[in-house]
């Protein structure tokens, strides 16, 4: 859409082609329908939010960043907002109003929008675009194409892989595909019975062997079958590197990163102490989030019936070392359908980053997720795929 505008503000005749019956449906969905669309941190710190190759988007970001873009939207009538961690978000907290505006700029453009419309294939002739072809045997004669097909995830928003496709079959390399931005599969069976809690501040450290991995404090989620949330998504694609090569990864869970094991065990003896004539699950309702006691009590082996004042000195260490490291062992990612993100995707080494321009065919650009880039969550994605777009819709039009 924003290449689609770029190019039609410099008074070129431009066809969007999409084969959804409407616009922007990954996008509707993106920051849980609110739209995280960029973030508002400087340029470095933005590069460093890439999984690698964010040095790539130095010449799209150069011409068009977050200032721009939160410009784009603000000038056309739409307030923004800046949220924690510099999330940028429109003010009416819908993604819907930011589809609007993309809309209606594409109509002021004079855009011709072609829904329900699936690009089966390019006609290149001497390495130059002339033409794509759609289904049922339509063609458009053109000399410049814009891919901005997606990446593989979310299927059902459009993103099935079909651009990729193309770009393969006119010689370029395209970088595997995996998932980025994806929940964690966790090996306990007993995970289940959480699904849907929420722990805050807690500390998350992955390791494997010996080795720390990386170590970070957050909120995490627990899902039927693993764990996600903000800390696990953006730590998965790591973690994904270290199962790929057949490590044994696990999770240990810091659940009072604030207390050292000393503070922790005297706070568990004052709590004893002061409710000694009460059962140990009721005592433990002031440490734990009440869906985790039962488990607690189990994976410590005490008996749930027990009043404070019967619980051993050794049963309480074991519950401090529990809520201090309590260990999960990762037997995967979710598939790649269900990444926020795909990482890899066409090879940097075939566009050319001041233009978008493919090196192998003139007149074919790549914008957006299908491109190998990718970052962590917070804006960057958006952003990147915005600013790609906008430098390819500019390059393809002059
Ligand atoms: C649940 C979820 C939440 C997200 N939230 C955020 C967020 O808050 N902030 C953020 O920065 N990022 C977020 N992302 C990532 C972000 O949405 C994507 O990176 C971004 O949408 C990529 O834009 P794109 O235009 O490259 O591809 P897409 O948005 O996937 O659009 C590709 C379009 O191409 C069309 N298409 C595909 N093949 C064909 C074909 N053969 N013919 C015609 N049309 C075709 C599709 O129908 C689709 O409309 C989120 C992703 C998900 C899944």
């Amino acid at each position: 859409m924003m290449a689609a505008i770029k190019a039609g503000s410099l008074a070129q005749e431009v066809i969007l082609v999409d084969k959804n019956p409407s616009l922007g449906k990954k996008l509707l969905l993106s920051g849980k329908g609110r739209c995280n669309l960029t973030n508002a941190s400087d340029l470095d710190s933005f590069l460093k939010r890439f999984s690698k190759n964010g040095e790539f988007l130095r010449d799209a970001f150069k011409k068009f960043f977050n200032q721009e873009l939160m410009d784009f939207f603000q000038e056309r009538g739409l307030p923004l907002k800046v949220e924690r961690q510099l999330r940028v978000f429109p003010v009416t907290d819908s993604s819907n109003s930011i589809v609007n505006t993309l809309e209606k700029e594409l109509l002021k453009q004079n855009v011709k929008i072609k829904l329900n419309s699936k690009a089966t294939d390019v006609l290149v002739e001497n390495n130059q675009i002339k033409g794509l072809y759609l289904e049922e045997e339509e063609f458009i004669p053109c000399d410049k194409i814009i891919l901005a097909t997606g990446g593989v995830s979310y299927s059902f928003t459009g993103s099935t892989g079909e651009g990729l496709e193309l770009a393969k079959k006119t010689g370029h390399n395209i970088v595997a595909l995996r998932p980025g931005l994806v929940p964690l599969v966790v090996s306990e069976k007993y995970i289940k019975t959480l699904e849907g809690l929420t722990l805050k501040n807690i500390r998350l450290k992955f390791g494997a062997g010996r080795k720390e991995i990386i170590s970070e404090v957050g909120e995490l989620l627990f899902t039927s079958f693993g764990i996600s949330g903000p800390l696990v998504l953006t730590l998965s694609a790591k973690i994904a590197n270290w199962l790929a090569d057949k490590k044994e990864v696990f999770a240990d869970i810091d659940l009072k990163p604030g207390l050292t094991v000393e503070q922790l065990s005297a706070r568990f003896l004052r709590e004893f102490k002061t409710n000694a004539k009460k059962g140990i699950k009721n005592v433990m309702k002031s440490l734990l989030p009440i869906k985790l006691i039962d488990l607690f009590m189990e994976l410590a082996k005490i008996n749930p019936h027990k009043k404070a004042n019967q619980v051993t000195q050794k049963e309480r260490e074991t519950l401090v070392t529990l809520l201090k490291g309590w260990r999960l062992n990762i037997s995967g990612t979710r598939p790649i359908e269900e990444g926020m993100v795909t990482q890899g995707g066409v090879s940097l080494k075939n566009i050319n980053p001041r233009t978008m321009e493919s090196r192998i065919i003139k007149g074919l650009y790549f914008c957006g997720e299908m491109i190998d880039v990718d970052a962590d969550t917070g804006g960057f994605n958006l952003q990147a795929a915005f600013s790609t777009g906008y430098l390819a819709g500019e390059s393809a039009a002059l």
